[in-house]
């Protein structure tokens, strides 16, 4: 599990950060807000905040 502010794309020789206008997808889940991101490398990176 990811849990940062900033955060980076999950594939393994990507490494790109992610920002806002990369976000696809917010989800309400009972273990906190999840945030769904699409890489241009097209890596989708799922993080949590509390
Ligand atoms: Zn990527």
């Amino acid at each position: 599990m990811i849990e940062t502010l900033r955060c980076t794309c999950e594939a393994a020789e990507c490494d790109r950060e992610l920002d806002e206008s990369q976000r696809m997808l917010t989800m309400e889940t009972s273990a906190g807000i999840r945030h769904a991101y699409e890489c241009e490398c097209g890596a989708v990176t799922v993080t949590v905040v509390r």
